[in-house]
């Protein structure tokens, strides 16, 4: 019988961001790569992609992820293999802040 407990590995899965990443499905719209505030959206081979060290998912910027607002077909979701936390993200802004004043 299953616990309704949550376990803490639980907690710290829920208590993190992921990066985004674009699908397949985008469309080529062009319409995510303006809004993006870190320039982390590029024209990949087939479709467009993010770099993921340059995304901090709009940390430091908006209270949003700004493509994932824009997006007419909604194929920018949590990309599970780049596990943020906000404090990760937030340094990452700190640090791409520090590379554009230099
Ligand atoms: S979430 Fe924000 S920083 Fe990341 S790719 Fe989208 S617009 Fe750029
Ligand atoms: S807004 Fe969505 S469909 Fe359009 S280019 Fe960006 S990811 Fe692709």
């Amino acid at each position: 019988m299953k616990s309704g407990r949550p376990c803490a590995a639980g907690l710290q899965k829920w208590s993190r961001l992921l990066a985004l990443k674009i699908t397949d499905e985008c469309i080529n719209c062009d319409v995510c790569e303006p809004e993006c505030p870190n320039e982390a959206i590029y024209q990949g081979v087939e479709f467009y992609e993010i770099h993921p060290l340059k995304c901090t998912e709009c940390v430091g910027h908006f209270d949003t992820p700004q493509c994932v607002e824009v997006c007419p077909v909604e194929c920018i979701p949590k990309d599970p293999d780049q596990e943020e936390t906000h404090e990760q993200l937030l340094q990452k802004f700190l640090n791409l802040s520090e590379e554009n004043a230099n």
